[in-house]
């Protein structure tokens, strides 16, 4: 390998960023380009439904990597570059604007983008959520006066609606299921956080579909299937993400749910790795099931993960899939996959907090589920994950109670 044919990493979110200087810190000598298509720095993406809306000051973005880090790393960086082709035969990768960039290993960490409202009327009043720009467009209706709606009660609806309305907004949320957070968080949980939501002024409006949308400069009107029409001075769209696979598409990698690596994270063509929302992956501790993870936590681990593999290593990726939302004063986390079969709860956490431990058939714990104020669950999630990472089967009993769920791990040899 000639020393400027290094490793090239497209897409600058959590995960390239953190695998460009996970290749640094394990000694990786060669060049490292990372490309991302916005002008910006890669930055932390969980502030933007949160504490850039929330704050009263203008924002300052958290950086994943400044300038200072970019020079001392020795990691190039090209913004407001979108990758256009991979000749894997060559080893090439083609930008749009015409540049031709040999490499050695390529990684995809191309992320998700936005599910897109069919046939919705262009407005500057639709608005979707992904980018620190997003953010900072829909901040100027995060005050008293104006009515947020919220189509979809996902994570990224959920989490501005408790913004908006923190900030002095009127908020409603619309989403066709009959409940809120339906994929991943059990309804329990649901509950909880749509009373939250009520209990602020939030209106929930579950099971209803969208007729239409009329939208011009200053309002966007929403007819429901109930009747209602409501009308909004800016519609929040958070509707899903999808893996963004078009380069993988146009190179030919096998695509599942994403682009498709195993559990190394190597796609199917040789010397290229893909990581973090944009791929789907076999995951041992659910018998091999491919999971695509759209997390922060998993964009952190599988860049790091990514890169020790780069150079080399051949780790298998095995991390307990985790996340977390705050809304208002509650957190909610999640640590494995959730499948609503056998559960058991641990109420005794004060405050009306509590977590849902999820088993399998054979009374293995699989997944944990909590919400509650402030940090009232985060031990014992904490504890949780490490129980489903060492694949125990705990005493019923223990998890209902107060017992300590420390004393259920397996001890060190
Ligand atoms: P999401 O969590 O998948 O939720 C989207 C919700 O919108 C789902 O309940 C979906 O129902 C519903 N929906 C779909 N089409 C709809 C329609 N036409 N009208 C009304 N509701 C509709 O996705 P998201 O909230 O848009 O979040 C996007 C991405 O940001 C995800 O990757 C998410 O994980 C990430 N994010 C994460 C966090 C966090 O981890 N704390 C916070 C913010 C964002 P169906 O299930 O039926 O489609």
């Amino acid at each position: 390998m000639s020393s400027d044919t290094g490793i090239i990493i497209v897409g600058a979110g959590e995960c390239g960023a953190r695998a460009a200087l996970s290749l640094r810190e394990n000694g990786y000598r060669h060049s490292i380009t990372l490309i991302g298509d916005e002008v910006h720095l890669p930055y932390e993406r969980p502030p933007l439904s949160k504490q850039v809306l929330l704050d009263a000051a203008e924002p300052r973005t958290s950086a994943v990597l400044n300038d200072i880090l970019l020079g001392e790393h020795a990691i190039r960086h090209i913004g407001s570059a979108s990758a256009s082709a991979i000749d894997t035969s060559a080893k090439r990768l083609a930008l749009s604007d015409g540049r031709v960039l040999p490499y050695d290993k390529l990684l995809l960490t191309t992320g998700a983008a936005p599910r897109r409202l069919p046939d919705a009327p262009a407005g500057s009043r639709i608005l979707y959520l992904r980018t620190i720009d997003d953010a900072l467009a829909l901040r100027s209706f995060m005050r008293a006066g104006m009515h947020v709606g919220v189509l979809g009660g996902g994570f990224i609806g959920l989490e501005v609606a408790a913004s908006a309305c923190s900030r002095g907004a009127k908020v409603t949320v619309i989403e066709t299921q009959e409940r809120i957070l339906k994929r991943g968080v059990p309804a329990p949980i649901a509950e909880t956080i749509t009373a939250l939501h009520q209990r602020n002024g939030v209106t929930v409006k579950c099971g209803v579909a969208v007729l239409g949308i009329e939208a011009d400069e200053r309002r966007v009107g929403i007819t429901l299937s109930d009747g209602d029409v409501i009308p909004v001075d800016v519609l929040v769209v958070g509707i899903g993400a999808q893996p963004r696979t078009e380069l993988a598409v146009q190179a030919g990698l096998a695509i599942d749910n994403g682009i498709a690596v195993n559990e190394r994270l190597e796609t199917s063509v040789t010397d290229i790795h893909a990581a973090g929302d944009c791929c789907s992956f076999p995951h041992p501790l659910y018998g091999g099931r491919r999971l695509r993870l759209e997390a922060w936590r998993n964009a952190q681990d599988q860049g790091i993960l990514a890169a020790a593999n780069l150079m080399g290593e051949a780790r298998s990726y095995q991390a307990v899939p985790y996340f977390w939302s705050d809304q208002f004063d509650h957190t909610l986390q999640i640590a494995g996959v959730v499948d609503e079969g056998r559960a058991v709860v641990r109420r005794e956490l004060g405050d009306g907090a509590f977590i849902l431990f999820h088993l399998d058939d054979e009374w293995r714990l699989v997944a944990a589920s909590g919400v509650g104020p402030g940090n009232r669950v985060a031990k014992d999630m904490k504890l949780s994950e490490m129980l489903i990472a060492k694949r125990v089967n705990p005493p019923i009993e223990a998890l209902a109670t107060d017992a300590s769920l420390k004393s259920l791990l397996p001890r060190a040899a």
